[in-house]
């Protein structure tokens, strides 16, 4: 048995999926002339309770597009030091939109209103980077797939007003995050200016992600998206796949949650694991007692047809997903338990 807990990007479309793609009505999506990415934007805006959405190939261009359109080069953007967008998005904030990220010391990838109040530079003091934006990742990947408390949102919000500053979610992993806690997509719509949300992780998508924002600031996102090399063409064979994903991939992430909750308790139970992240969603991130027993942690799952993620310092992440079975799940539980390094 062959079992990838890599992340929830391995998964591959499943057949009632394939079947929408292949029937999809589409068109030039460069000319908004494709009818299945107008549907899937239109349908993405109404759930979230904007006026705009977008779809992009990516969740980093996504981002990287949303960072452009909420900044001007030489600005701050607020983010917590594990943030997506700082570690993983190749530098794209300085590449792309010429901007700095002030990193804030969160809890498992959550800040507070206070941190973020500390971190803004006063903007008359022309010294300092003039502070623009914060963007803020739910469920929190680095974190362990970690949920917000939307009340600590709302009161980033309200310091943002304040500020004058942007408010961007990073929602690869919103879905993961309303099924776990009970929430409405407008609840967050209510909160941010703009949201990025990934179709290719828990939703099982082969491609794409979706950029959804207030009327002004997504002015220009078409643009943005072209200079970026985004613009494509008859891409609703793509969002017929985020449509069906949406009508059929949501509730089902309370599976995914439950197997990485039982996998997370037995890791606890084994004594060569110093801690286990407690697990809010789909990700599990666990530490082993020794670093250097690493390799043979991951030799010793390998040789048994189990893959993941190392973080380093003998930190581990698994990942639960579409693609992850019942049967296979058994099978790891099985191979943990008895497992004896
Ligand atoms: C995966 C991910 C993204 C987007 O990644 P792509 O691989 O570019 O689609 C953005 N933010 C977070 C938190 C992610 O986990």
């Amino acid at each position: 048995m062959k079992i990838d807990l890599r992340s929830d990007t391995v998964t591959k479309p499943t057949e009632g999926m394939l079947q929408a793609m292949m029937s999809a009505k589409v068109g030039d999506d460069v000319y908004k002339e494709d009818p299945t990415v107008n549907m899937l934007e239109a349908r993405l805006a109404a759930m979230f309770g904007k006026p705009k959405a977008l779809f992009f190939p990516t969740g980093t261009m996504a981002n990287q597009a949303a960072i452009k359109l909420h900044t001007n080069p030489g600005d701050q953007v607020i983010c917590d030091k594990d943030a997506h967008i700082y570690h993983y998005e190749g530098g794209g904030v300085s590449f792309n939109s010429g901007v700095s990220c002030k990193l804030l010391a969160g809890n498992n990838g959550m800040f507070t209103a206070d941190q973020v109040v500390a971190a803004i530079n006063p903007p008359d003091f022309y010294h300092s980077p003039l502070t623009r934006l914060v963007a803020v990742e739910n469920t929190a990947n680095r974190g362990g797939g970690t949920c917000w408390d939307i009340n600590t949102l709302k009161s980033i919000q309200t310091v943002c007003e304040t500020h004058n500053l942007g408010l961007h979610l990073d929602g690869a992993r919103i879905w993961n995050a309303l099924v776990a806690k009970n929430e409405a997509p407008e609840d967050y719509g209510q909160v941010f200016n703009t949201i990025s949300v990934c179709l290719s992780k828990g939703l099982g998508c082969p491609v794409g992600s979706v950029l959804i924002g207030d009327g002004p600031v997504m002015e220009n996102a078409m643009r943005i998206r072209k200079i970026l090399g985004g613009g494509m063409r008859q891409v609703g064979y793509l969002a017929a796949a985020g449509i069906y994903a949406l009508d059929n991939h949501i509730t089902r992430l309370a599976e995914d949650h439950s197997k990485a909750k039982e996998l997370a308790a037995v890791l606890e139970t084994l004594s060569f694991v110093k801690k286990v992240v407690p697990v809010e969603t789909n990700i599990v991130i666990f530490e082993l007692q020794q670093p250097e027993t690493e390799d043979r942690f991951f030799n010793y799952c390998l040789e048994k047809g189990i893959r993941f993620s190392s973080m380093g310092s003998g930190k581990m992440r698994l990942v639960t997903h579409l693609d992850y079975t019942s049967t296979m799940h058994e099978y790891v539980l099985q191979v943990f338990t008895n497992m004896a390094l």
